[in-house]
């Protein structure tokens, strides 16, 4: 058995390639959460901040990775609230048993769902548009997207490659919106160590409703080789974006736009989204979930 580097006592079960560190899955753990609360350091949280995390479309897994990384850090500050909000149609994928109880689910009708299968620049304006509106509904400051350091350099590579520079806003560590932060919850980390947690965690099996598809994955495989070793992914989008940020937005997602709704929202028929809130889901404690009440 090989034993964790830093505290050298548990069983390794992660290999963090970047640093040659091998973790155990409690040192992981921390280290996931302070590298995301530094992620949410962009977003500027107020002490008595409410962080709503969405059920990705695309990446659910992830969202409940940073669900109960978040509840870590609520712990550490009393004042905040975090809630994961579930659209029904995901709301039998949530696999309660692994989420931490007392942590808030609060259960909201969309409509139209996202497309079966779609590009990750109209899967983050889906999740980003309902989730707004489930943020006001809410009163919450702060959206946390799933989103690692690898993802948004991929953001980047796919808004550069497609020609559609108004993309950038969506690789963004931080975007405000009427009021609202949405922030890349993990932009501080690499995907492969988001994924060891979700695995870990047991969130690894919760199907998206979205697949996604991705054109420029094999130009970032061969530019970094190990996209988990790119620093680029923060700063190259923040620059580009500071050329185009008196462009106009989308009303809808908030994403770069020159003509009203942008033409994702468009495409999706998000024109006519609809968003209620229909109540909490219960933690279900040993005996399985209990549907909205
Ligand atoms: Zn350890
Ligand atoms: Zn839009």
């Amino acid at each position: 058995m090989t034993l964790c580097s830093v505290c050298g006592v548990r069983e390794a079960v992660y290999y963090r390639s970047y640093s040659g560190e091998r973790l155990c899955q409690r040192c992981l753990l921390r280290a996931v959460e302070r590298l995301v609360s530094r992620s949410l350091s962009a977003a500027n949280p107020r002490p008595t901040s409410t962080f709503l995390i969405p059920l990705s479309s695309f990446a659910p897994s992830s969202s409940l990775a940073m669900a109960r990384v978040l509840w870590g850090a609520e712990r550490r500050f009393p004042r905040t609230k975090v809630v994961l909000a579930v659209p029904d149609f995901m709301a039998d994928r949530v696999l309660l048993q692994g989420l931490p109880e007392g942590l808030s689910l609060e259960v909201f009708e969309v409509r139209p769902p996202p497309p079966g299968s779609a590009d990750l620049i109209s899967c983050i304006r889906y999740d980003r548009a309902w989730s707004l509106r489930a943020a006001e509904s809410l009163g919450a400051d702060i959206i946390v997207l799933p989103l690692s350091r690898t993802d948004l350099t991929l953001l980047t590579l796919e808004a550069l490659l497609s020609g559609d520079r108004d993309a950038l806003s969506d690789a963004l560590r931080s975007l405000s919106v009427g009021g609202i932060s949405v922030v890349a919850g993990a932009a501080e980390l690499e995907r492969e160590a988001l994924a060891a947690l979700e695995f870990l965690s047991g969130f690894a099996d919760v199907k998206p409703m979205c697949s996604l598809k991705i054109a420029s994955k094999g130009v970032l495989m061969s530019i970094f080789g190990r996209p988990e070793v790119d620093y680029g992914g923060l700063k190259i989008p923040e620059v580009l974006f500071g050329q185009l940020k008196d462009r106009p937005r989308c009303s809808i997602c908030g994403g770069l736009s020159p003509g009203g709704v942008c033409t994702r929202c468009k495409v999706m028929g998000l024109e006519a989204l609809s968003v209620k809130r229909l109540g909490q889901l219960h933690h279900p404690g040993p005996g399985g979930p209990e549907g909205p009440s």
